[in-house]
């Protein structure tokens, strides 16, 4: 018997917290406010975008959004962002990815002042997460750590293998569950032996962006599994990295797709965007 790992029930409690920290905030005259810029028609950003900016009304944060068309250039992005970083009501702020072919993605997300930057994705804050010492966590991975706390399950001493290495979730996964002091392995497109690997692992994590990837003959008997993958099937149904219906029953603990790991990312994102605000009370 496996554990359906709820994201939806993980990411109600965590905002059910962040909500009254934000009320007592409220009292002292602060409302966390996040800025959201979103550039051109992707469809999955209009829907990733609403969704940042429901969970900041849930929870009684601002939210402030700057849809930008499609032809926009890099520098007039970089010009927003520079305003939004002296704006004092806003506290977060985030560029949605992918931004269209011509706008230069590394500029846009370099121009974003480090003590804003509640996605952590500035090199000064994966600086930080790499020496543990850091003020914004890495949404995804945050997530899914949280996610691990919220069912009590061991992570010390464990064996974690990664698919992925990209720099938004398998390297800061990685990060994370060092921290939390589980030995690490990370595999990629050119690991050898995948499978041999992946049996090992005591928590699995696939973020490889490939439907139904992971396969029951890739699983330990037990073992804990963390599905990222977001993959869009032709019927319009979202499917996950793992091949769920063949691989939960070998598990202990295992997250669906949808309802596992993507409803925290966004609750995370939320939680940096309220550690923003609380670091500008010190700060004052
Ligand atoms: P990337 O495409 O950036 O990275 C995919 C990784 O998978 C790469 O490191 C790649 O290796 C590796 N990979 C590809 N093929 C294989 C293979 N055959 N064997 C082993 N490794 C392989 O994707 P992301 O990390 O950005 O995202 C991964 C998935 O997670 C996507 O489906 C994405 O939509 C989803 N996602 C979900 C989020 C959520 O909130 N739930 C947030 C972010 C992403 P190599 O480096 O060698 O190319």
């Amino acid at each position: 018997m496996y554990t359906r790992i709820d994201g939806k029930e993980v990411s109600a409690a965590v905002r059910e917290r962040i909500s009254s920290e934000v009320s007592e905030l409220k009292k002292q005259g602060i409302t966390p406010g996040l800025a959201v810029i979103i550039v051109g028609n992707d469809p999955a950003s209009r829907v990733y975008v609403n969704n940042k900016k429901k969970g900041c009304e849930q929870t009684g944060m601002n939210s402030f959004e700057y849809a930008l068309p499609e032809e926009t250039t890099t520098e007039e992005i970089i010009s927003l962002i520079e305003k939004l970083n002296n704006e004092n009501g806003v506290d977060g702020i985030l560029c949605q990815l992918p931004v269209p072919k011509h706008i230069d993605g590394e500029k846009v997300l370099n121009a974003i002042s480090p003590e804003k930057d509640v996605d952590a994705f500035h090199p000064v804050n994966c600086g930080k997460v790499m020496t543990g010492d850091y003020i914004f966590s890495p949404c995804t991975p945050a997530g899914m750590v949280e996610m691990l706390k919220y069912y009590n399950i061991p992570i010390s001493g464990k064996h974690c293998v990664i698919i992925g290495r990209s720099n938004i979730v398998g390297k800061p996964m990685a990060m994370l569950m060092l921290k939390n002091n589980a030995t690490v392995t990370v595999c990629h497109s050119k690991t050898e032996n995948l499978c041999e690997i992946t049996k090992q692992a005591d928590i699995l994590v696939a973020a490889v962006g490939k439907p139904k990837f992971v396969t029951a003959d890739m699983v330990k008997e037990g073992a804990v599994v963390l599905d990222v993958g977001i993959n869009r099937m032709e019927n319009g149904k979202l499917c996950g990295d793992v091949d769920f219906e063949n691989v939960a029953g070998k598990t202990s603990y295992i997250t669906p797709v949808p309802g596992g790991v993507g409803p925290m990312t966004v609750t995370m994102l939320l939680n940096n965007t309220l550690t923003a605000a609380k670091r500008k009370k010190i700060d004052n």
